[in-house]
């Protein structure tokens, strides 16, 4: 039975070379897309482009946004190398779940506000957390920002949480375009999308719910999606968490 075990070792290793193979391709495939027009237009911009300051304005500003891109591509791919490398997490603070809650509608009003979503802040009272802040603030965050991208004119987006058999359960739920089912088994891996060209004009990283994931998995949780087409998705997070 022990060459049984080394040829399973084997395939594993190979499997999570490819993996590694894979996430480096699609990392410099991601890193590369912002590059080229911020330098297109760059060179166009010194050929006389700047002539014009209509023109120029235009181009200074798909510049701007490509390299905000570029900025968030970075972040998230260091926040994921980060987490997948630690098994615990540290900095643990105890905190009520819909203060947070009201701290990342906060940071998130603006985006909703443009888009005509609202948010509602439905989690119970006195839901104690013992959790790194940030951590939690990131997930939650990742979720609501999808809520709202994914969502219809005059959508809204609504966080539920309370305490159930030793967890807390925290519900992300919005009013959007919903996951076909068949994506629903993918959406967890990095840089997988629903739909490229969409999800990019939106702004996306590809990366959002595979923080999500890693996060949960720092702390033994597990991650839930209800989805309907044209309907909206729920996104159900449960986390072990003594009172
Ligand atoms: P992205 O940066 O593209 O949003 P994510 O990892 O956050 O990447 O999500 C992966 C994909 O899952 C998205 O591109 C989108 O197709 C789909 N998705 C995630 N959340 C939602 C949602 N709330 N409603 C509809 N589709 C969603």
């Amino acid at each position: 039975s022990g060459g049984i075990v080394f040829i399973q070792d084997i395939t594993k290793v190979r499997k999570l070379e490819q993996i590694r193979t894979e996430f480096v391709s699609n990392v410099t495939h991601e890193l590369k897309t912002p590059i080229t027009p911020i330098r297109g237009f760059i060179e166009t911009l010194k050929n006389g482009a700047m002539n014009n300051p209509v023109v120029a304005e235009r181009f200074l500003e798909i510049i701007d946004i490509e390299a905000e891109r570029l900025h968030e591509l970075i972040n998230d791919i260091l926040l994921l190398s980060e987490i997948e490398t630690k098994l615990k997490d540290t900095n643990l603070e105890i905190f009520d779940l819909k203060s947070m809650v009201d701290d990342v509608f906060k940071v998130m009003q603006n985006i909703a506000k443009e888009k005509k979503i609202s948010l509602n802040n439905n989690v119970r009272d006195e839901v104690l957390m013992k959790a790194n802040i940030n951590r939690m603030k990131q997930l939650i965050m990742n979720l609501v920002d999808n809520g709202i991208k994914y969502n219809v004119q005059n959508g809204s987006v609504s966080v539920d949480g309370y305490r159930e058999d030793g967890k807390v359960v925290i519900s992300v739920k919005d009013t959007g375009i919903g996951i076909p089912s068949a994506h629903i088994p993918r959406i967890f891996e990095r840089f997988y999308r629903v739909d490229k060209g969409r999800s990019r004009g939106m702004g996306g990283t590809g990366l959002g719910l595979s923080i999500v994931k890693h996060i949960v998995n720092l702390y033994n949780g597990e991650i839930k999606v209800n989805s309907v087409v044209g309907e909206g998705t729920e996104f159900i997070v449960k986390i072990p968490c003594q009172p």
